[in-house]
């Protein structure tokens, strides 16, 4: 798909989204959340649903817990617009309650076809409800916070969701360092792509031989 047709592929999902009538939360939003960044992202962040801010405004994170997570990226060198940011709920739930299974199995398909659309090489899952909803069983956000999972050929990092770092200091150290982490594993995952185009452009035995030396190095 060019770019072109991406974005306008990404408009017509955020138009069904703003049009969604599937659950009750569509009775009681002002307006729905469906997402925002560029197309051609390469990161994902998936949080959990709009707050009140959001539910006002129609864009995502745009309240106290998403000045934190522009300031958590900018901390590590990552700049918010280069992602598209997204939640599993498209739409406030009442007082900020925690989203109903109904619920999130209404708008589940939203969220795929964001995925789809986007097709990230990372996707951060901010909080319980996200890792849940994409990578269902996996161990809880307190053992897998700053983990490096590989799931069909995309790479995912679960992290404490922003809004309980907000009044929690111990847990914002801990979800400066999983950043750090985050912007680790970009680079290495940038250094791998690079070095399988170089491999691509090598004859086969000097791809071999590259190979084996790296897989030697990689023994020290
Ligand atoms: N919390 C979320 O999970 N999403 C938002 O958009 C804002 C706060």
């Amino acid at each position: 798909m060019t770019d072109a047709a991406g974005a306008a592929a990404l408009e017509a999902l955020h138009e069904q989204i703003r049009a969604c009538v599937a659950c009750p939360l569509s009775r009681t939003r002002i307006q729905a959340v469906p997402g925002d960044g560029p197309v051609t992202a390469r990161i994902m962040a998936v949080g959990e649903a709009p707050g009140e801010k959001e539910d006002q405004t129609g864009r995502p994170f745009v309240g106290a817990a998403g000045q934190l997570l522009t300031k958590l990226l900018e901390g590590v060198g990552l700049q918010r617009a280069d992602l598209y940011i997204c939640n599993v709920l498209k739409c406030r739930p009442p007082g900020n309650r925690d989203p109903l299974p109904d619920e999130v199995e209404a708008c589940a398909h939203f969220l795929d076809a964001q995925v789809e659309v986007i097709r990230p090489d990372v996707i951060l899952l901010l909080g319980r409800h996200a890792l849940q909803r994409i990578l269902p069983g996996s161990p809880s956000i307190s053992r897998s916070h700053g983990t490096r999972i590989r799931d069909r050929g995309r790479l995912y990092v679960p992290l404490y969701h922003p809004a309980a770092a907000l009044y929690n200091g111990s847990m914002l150290a801990t979800l400066q360092e999983d950043m750090a982490k985050v912007r680790q594993y970009l680079d290495e995952a940038e250094a791998e792509r690079a070095r399988e185009a170089g491999l691509a452009v090598m004859s086969d035995a000097e791809a071999e031989a590259v190979a084996a030396a790296h897989e030697q190095m990689s023994l020290f």
